[in-house]
């Protein structure tokens, strides 16, 4: 028996004026995801627990089975490890993005327009020169997709204690990066990474690629904010507590590097972009053939719906919705599905309203050759919710997924 894991980061919303007050998954045409409901079991779920929104990064390891409360240590690490970045024990690392900002330091744009690849690794280029003033610190610096970029300090004197200078809104001031405790590591961390904030910003105003976006009518990637400094996560892998081989199926860096540190192999699939217009079919064909292979376990994470949502997009969410769901088909069609259990959730709600990650719970369904099916027929918020599965936690999804697949000891005698 084989298990995989769908997880359409921030799929689930809330009811939309717009759509007679239905969500993005209640008005989709997607006959594979209700094919997976129907012939299946299905809940909601709190991710992390009611009411509160998760990061994808928190969200993710909960699906994964590790209690975010008890392992998170920030995202920075995880991004930094997911592109590859090596990163040490006792490193501080950041997730950044290319911002816009005007000369009062007051952010127009969080995302510099979703800036390219191209032009960001441009830049990034070029921020890679920047030298500190003290010797003992180094640092990586590497884009990664389109604005978003990673951060990594090393240095025998460094904390993660450290704040943002990411104000997190349009509009408000780039903050100052400051100390979160008393101590002397804290407050050289905070003063590195001014420096090279400083430094980077210097450089980046007057950066040819800037100037040319700017005849191009597009917002100068004029800046790096930063925000969650954080060391490496210690955790104990799925093979280690499952005794599994698992892949990883992701482009995005902070998922990929949930998945490595629970010591996933990581798969790179040629045309997947964590876009809405990702290669959905090539992602189905991988996640197929990493389950034909040595896997227990494949988890497949389509970036897409947060993407739409978080611009506010319903109607292209539910268009991606759509894609996510033709993905489906090709695995169900091309898998042995008395072999096989296969969910689809969410790693949190993201509304189309709010254009943010919020708290209310996500659906899950579950079908394979022995669930105890139930009566709802449709995958989407509400009828999930009527489901026999109940209402569980992110953390106690996997524990199901491994018990159904055998991989579970008992507890007791
Ligand atoms: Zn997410």
């Amino acid at each position: 028996m084989k298990a995989m894991l769908i997880v359409a980061d921030g799929m689930a919303d809330r009811p939309i004026k717009e759509l007679g007050w239905k969500t993005p998954l209640e008005v989709a045409r997607k006959s594979s995801m209700d094919f997976i409901a129907e012939s299946g079991v299905c809940g909601i779920m709190d991710i992390v627990s009611p009411g509160i929104p998760p990061g994808s990064d928190t969200g993710n390891m909960a699906l994964l089975g590790y209690d975010p409360y008890r392992y998170y240590t920030g995202r920075g690490a995880l991004e930094a490890l997911g592109w590859g970045l090596e990163v040490r024990e006792g490193d501080v690392c950041f997730r950044c993005n290319f911002a816009t900002v005007d000369d009062d330091l007051t952010v127009l744009d969080r995302r510099a327009g979703r800036i390219s690849n191209d032009d960001a690794s441009k830049l990034a280029e070029s921020l890679q020169k920047v030298k500190l003033s003290d010797s003992s610190v180094k640092f990586l610096f590497q884009n990664t997709i389109q604005h978003r970029a990673a951060l990594v300090l090393r240095g025998p004197k460094l904390s993660a204690s450290v704040s943002n200078s990411d104000p997190k809104k349009v509009g408000e001031k780039v903050l100052e990066v400051k100390p979160l405790n008393n101590t002397a590591e804290a407050s050289f961390t905070a003063k590195i990474v001014n420096e090279l904030l400083q430094k980077f910003h210097r450089i980046l105003k007057n950066h040819k690629v800037n100037h040319e976006r700017v005849k191009r009518g597009l917002p100068p990637a004029n800046i790096i904010l930063c925000r969650g400094a954080g060391n490496i996560p210690n955790l104990p892998t799925l093979s280690e507590i499952y005794n599994i081989n698992a892949t990883c199926i992701a482009v995005t860096s902070i998922i990929r590097g949930v998945c490595k540190v629970a010591g996933m192999r990581l798969t790179t699939v040629e045309g997947a972009t964590g876009t809405p217009q990702t290669d959905y079919l090539a992602k189905a064909k991988a996640a197929v053939e990493a389950l034909k292979g040595d896997n227990h376990f494949v988890f497949l994470h389509v970036k897409a719906p947060d993407v739409t949502s978080h611009d506010g997009d319903f109607q292209q969410k539910i268009k991606v919705i759509e894609n996510i769901d033709s993905m489906i088909a090709y695995i169900i069609d091309h898998v042995d599905m008395s072999e096989t259990y296969i969910a689809i959730t969410a790693d949190h709600t993201t509304s189309c309203v709010t254009r943010n990650h919020e708290g209310d719970p996500v659906p899950i369904a579950i079908t394979g050759p022995f669930v105890r099916k139930d009566d709802v027929k449709r995958y989407d918020e509400r009828s999930c919710s009527k489901g026999g599965l109940g209402r569980i936690r992110g953390v106690d999804l996997m524990p199901m997924l491994m018990n159904f697949i055998g991989k579970v000891e008992k507890f007791g005698a």
